[in-house]
């Protein structure tokens, strides 16, 4: 089956000037299926968000491409590229900084509903205030402002906001790092009901993999711009195979004491590399607790090592 979207061989790099190139993407590869939640996972820096924000056709590509729907998204035009950006939005991290404070909130998720001149007068308010139900507020926040609202809240106004205008696919780029603990379930829940109930596509992205198992139908797994580790949710779970992965995963802590107390933490050795000097061959090296005299010398192949696990390492 055709994906809903194809990321073939993306690379980011900015000039910085100097001579120096920051390689924030480099070759990353990867699929989603319509009505499927891909988790982008690593640590800050990695190149996630610059993945999501080429994907989305916020930055234009150093290399690859982008195709979303057989089209390719960075040479699109005319009525194919408003469609495209009908089709595609995004969930911002930052609750606070991502809504005009000086819009009401109705206004604020009719923006693009305005922008696109789908709906006027009473379908617009009717629209606004059906989306408010929804993501779980009500009616009368529609005039209400973002200050009177908490992060949990706001959050739920960004996704109604990128909801509006009925978009196929959701880029969340990190939508509940800033937000308390006690209400990152909460919305998460609330993107598994909307997905459920419009047969939404995500790629949700995200520093560490504790809520992201929870979303995700599969997982990518993102080091100094390149991608190490795909696959099933369940699978990178049960069995993950780069070192990478497998240090993220042995630093959530398991609700269970008895397997808590028995478990081996692997705890990384040195700083993540400054992505503007990455090392030679393998990124993950200078960490790896398994680095072999090879790793030095060639950066591993990316490759499916069990159908569907891919992973880019040596060892195997
Ligand atoms: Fe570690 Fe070598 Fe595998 Fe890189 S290629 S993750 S350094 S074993
Ligand atoms: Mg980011």
């Amino acid at each position: 089956k055709q994906p809903l979207l194809e990321v073939r061989n993306l690379q980011k790099h900015f000039n910085l000037g100097n001579g120096k190139i920051l390689k924030a993407v480099d070759n990353v590869s990867f699929a989603i299926q319509q009505g499927e939640t891909f988790g982008l996972v690593g640590e800050s820096g990695c190149g996630k968000s610059t993945t999501g924000r080429t994907i989305i056709n916020l930055y234009d590509t150093t290399g690859g491409e982008v195709i979303f729907n057989g089209e390719n998204v960075h040479k699109m035009k005319g009525k194919k590229q408003q469609e495209f950006r009908r089709n595609m939005q995004m969930v911002f991290q930052d609750p606070y900084a991502s809504l005009n404070p000086r819009m009401t909130v109705g206004n604020i998720i009719a923006e693009g509903i305005d922008i696109h001149g789908l709906n006027s007068g009473k379908e617009r308010k009717e629209r606004v205030l059906q989306l408010l139900r929804d993501v779980g507020l009500n009616e009368e926040h529609a005039s209400r402002f973002p200050h009177e609202f908490s992060g949990g809240q706001r959050q739920r106004i960004g996704i109604a906001r990128a909801l509006a205008i009925e978009p196929k696919f959701i880029i969340a780029d990190e939508p509940i790092s800033a937000l308390d603990v006690s209400v990152q379930a909460q919305v998460v829940n609330l993107f598994k009901k909307l997905q459920k109930e419009r047969g939404l596509t995500y790629l949700f992205i995200a520093h560490d993999l504790a809520m992201v198992k929870h979303i995700s139908d599969r997982i990518g797994v993102m080091y100094l711009g390149k991608l190490v580790e795909v696959t099933t949710s369940e699978e990178l779970y049960a069995k993950p195979l780069h070192p990478y992965t497998q240090s993220l995963l042995s630093a959530i802590p398991i609700p269970d004491p008895e397997i808590e107390r028995t478990r081996e933490r692997i705890i990384l050795e040195g700083e993540i590399p400054s992505p503007l000097n990455p090392p030679s061959g393998c990124p993950f090296r200078t960490r790896c607790p398994h680095a072999m005299p090879e790793c030095a010398a060639a950066m591993p192949e990316f490759k499916e090592v069990e159908p569907g696990h891919y992973v880019a390492c040596h060892l195997y």
